[in-house]
């Protein structure tokens, strides 16, 4: 309970939008960007404020550090420095701290790179998604695989060794060989880290519209089927492993050494806290948890509607809506260790949960387990209960049979 806490920095700005994205990010001018930056510092200034205000724990220490979007590396060298100082005065970052930014191919500037790399920065996620022209640009993204590979050397030249490539499984033209021929070409540059995820496709995107509606502008009628892709996520695993880039969690593959230690928070339950737009915190209590959320309103979280975060209010008193604020009583966190716990490849320990919540709760999880197993979607050894390979392309088909009532 009082290790380092991870903090997680959204920063909502896209130079264009993605055709399946309805995420509440956007296209904005310099002006906003800087206003949002002020906000986002003025939030973590309260953040101490703001965990009393919640009985909740928050830890001085830091050892790892996400700047998630969007696209962060749109922030310009002086906007990480405001940031990194403000964080800096509030909390005590480890000297080996894991510090990411998520990328876009071909935009981050020199100035920002730089910036960055003075403040720590040792880690870099691209959002390539694919490395075949025609795929990256039907749904929006900007950047070429030439473009890709420029900027690998660019960012290894400085010095910088952790690159994460992002790929997506079921893009609009995509085909068994274009899709082999992206998870090669992510093997080729040597990233220790890759990770796949299967096409999300929002409704209320363009593309999700235009699915619905069976229109032509945005490739809807060449999207791959739902079992194309995921037969294609399957070989994509087995080509990473082939290749020593293994799978450690559904979508995330790395190198021996370089797994994410900012994400493997999530996943084993370790405190998180979140600043900006959207973001979710994770911190323990005395009685055991407490989960919040950031608005996913722009206006509101820049303080242009009378509304707020956890965080503003505390240190406004001014009547506000209600954050979205869930105590994680026992029963929720049994079933996150066990749902979070499954996300990973190596599984869960059932004595480790035993030991945690009492032998009820693991034995009245049971039946449910054993049902999923004989459907050959979860395999158990011994204490250890895992995913089978199967079980990973339905993974929230098998959360949901697995929510069984537990003892209180
Ligand atoms: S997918 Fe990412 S880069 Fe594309 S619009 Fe959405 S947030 Fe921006």
């Amino acid at each position: 309970m009082a290790g380092p806490v991870g903090v997680y920095i959204s920063v909502p700005f896209c130079k264009a939008k993605c055709t399946f994205c309805n995420f509440a990010s956007g296209v904005f001018g310099g002006e906003r960007m800087q206003h949002y930056v002020e906000r986002l510092c003025a939030e973590i200034r309260a953040a101490r404020s703001m965990a009393r205000g919640l009985n909740a724990f928050l830890p001085s220490a830091v050892d790892t550090i996400y700047f998630g979007g969007g696209t962060p590396s749109l922030l310009s060298g002086g906007q990480f420095g405001e940031i990194f100082q403000h964080l800096r005065g509030e909390f005590e970052v480890a000297a080996d701290a894991e510090i990411t930014l998520e990328c876009a191919p071909g935009q981050l500037s020199d100035g920002t790179l730089d910036e960055l790399l003075r403040q720590g920065m040792n880690r870099i996620s691209f959002g390539v998604q694919s490395f075949v022209d025609q795929e990256s640009a039907a749904v929006g993204r900007l950047h070429t695989r030439l473009q890709c590979e420029a900027e690998f050397a660019r960012v290894r030249a400085s010095g910088l060794k952790e690159i994460n490539v992002d790929l997506i499984v079921g893009l609009p033209h995509q085909t068994e060989e274009s899709w082999r021929y992206s998870v090669e070409q992510a093997i080729a540059c040597e990233a220790p880290h890759v990770s796949v995820y299967m096409l999300e496709v929002d409704d209320e995107s363009r593309l999700g519209r235009e699915m619905l509606e069976q229109g032509t502008r945005y490739s809807a009628g060449a999207v791959p089927t739902e079992d194309e892709a995921a037969d294609w996520y399957s070989q994509a695993c087995v080509l990473l492993d082939e290749a020593g880039v293994h799978q450690y969690e559904i979508s995330n593959f790395a190198r021996r050494g370089h797994r994410s230690r900012h994400n493997l928070k999530y996943w084993e339950r370790q405190a998180y806290v979140g600043f900006g737009l959207d973001a979710h915190s994770m911190l323990h209590t005395n009685m055991g948890a407490v989960r919040f959320a950031n608005t996913s309103d722009l206006d509101r979280y820049l303080g242009n509607t009378p509304v707020v975060t956890p965080f503003r209010l505390l240190e406004a008193d001014q009547e506000v809506a209600a954050p979205e604020v869930d105590i994680v009583g026992r029963n929720e966190a049994f079933e996150e260790s066990l749902f979070l716990g499954l996300r990973l490849v190596e599984g869960v320990d059932l004595k480790k949960l035993r030991s945690q919540f009492g032998n009820a709760m693991v034995k009245d999880a049971m039946p449910a387990l054993l049902e999923v197993c004989d459907a050959g979607l979860l395999q158990m050894n011994a204490d250890r209960v895992r995913l089978t390979p199967q079980g990973r392309l339905v993974s929230n088909e098998v959360f949901s049979r697995l929510l069984v009532p537990v003892a209180a």
